[in-house]
């Protein structure tokens, strides 16, 4: 179990204490509790997927655009599921009893955009446009209640984290540190990038089920005429004032921005 997970459940915990007190006044401590449960499980979800979770994102806290991070990876990422196994009668043949391990609640993007900022609402004072407006003391209890039951429904399950799905795993023609990048069931064509030195690839399904691997890279002659050494350039690097170094001549090819003018020749302007 992840340091998440167990953060979670601590945090659920101090919740449906504060919850259970019946006192007004401790509703917005129950309120940050749940926020914090919410944060902790959506953290759990994308520690599952640390391998395909783009560096860059380490930073990103809101548990939205972490969900929408990871369903960008994975379409199913927030979908409740069950793991089940069986014996094939024939190999790729459905079996014929399926054994159950448990299903898997995982608290969805619907459910964060419907109550994490509703419950950020609860640990302020009301501005100065509201003051005066009574506290809804009953309904911001209700919503702690509901948010509490779906936390407790997530953390309450016996399988979590499932991740299946088909990945394609290859060196990166670049630095060569192994790239892994999953490939949803209903795409047959996508684009990836390797994590440490950013060269990019298109992944193409074929229809014997292997995966076609194709780099983003142009074959570029050196600009030296006596030369035209061919080079293979990563299309990332072809942006101005870029260069590399040509391995024949050893002169510098670099990328300029260039406007050339041809002369009008039919004699009208
Ligand atoms: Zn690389
Ligand atoms: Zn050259």
């Amino acid at each position: 179990m992840s340091i998440y997970r167990s953060m979670a459940r601590i945090s659920l915990k101090s919740a449906l204490a504060e919850l259970s007190s019946n006192d007004d006044q401790r509703l917005k401590y129950a309120a940050l509790e749940l926020r914090m449960t919410i944060e902790s499980v959506t953290y759990d979800r994308a520690l599952a997927y640390k391998d395909e979770f783009p560096p860059q994102e380490y930073a990103t806290w809101q548990p939205k655009k972490i969900m929408l991070v990871l369903l960008e990876l994975d379409p199913t990422a927030d979908i409740d599921s069950t793991l089940s196994f069986g014996s094939e009668p024939e190999l790729g043949e459905r079996p014929v009893t399926m054994t159950s391990m448990g299903s898997e609640s995982v608290f969805n993007l619907r459910t964060i955009k419907i109550h994490y900022d509703a419950l950020g609402s609860f640990l302020h004072v009301s501005s100065m446009k509201h003051m005066g407006s009574p506290i809804d003391y009953v309904k911001m209890r209700k919503r702690c209640e509901v948010i509490a039951t779906a936390l407790g429904e997530v953390l309450a399950s016996p399988v979590f984290n499932i991740t299946l799905g088909n990945f394609a795993r290859f060196d990166c023609g670049v630095c060569k540190k192994p790239i892994r990048k999953r490939i949803p069931g209903k795409i047959d064509t996508l684009d990836c990038n390797c994590f440490d030195c950013k060269a990019s690839y298109t992944l193409t399904r074929l229809s014997d089920g292997r995966v076609q691997i194709e780099p983003h890279e142009e074959e570029i002659h050196c600009a030296n005429k006596q030369c035209g050494h061919i080079a293979f350039v990563q299309r990332r690097e072809i942006e101005k004032d870029s260069h590399w170094k040509c391995q024949k001549c050893n002169g510098l090819n670099v990328f300029r921005l260039s406007l050339f003018h041809i002369p009008c020749t039919s004699g009208t302007p």
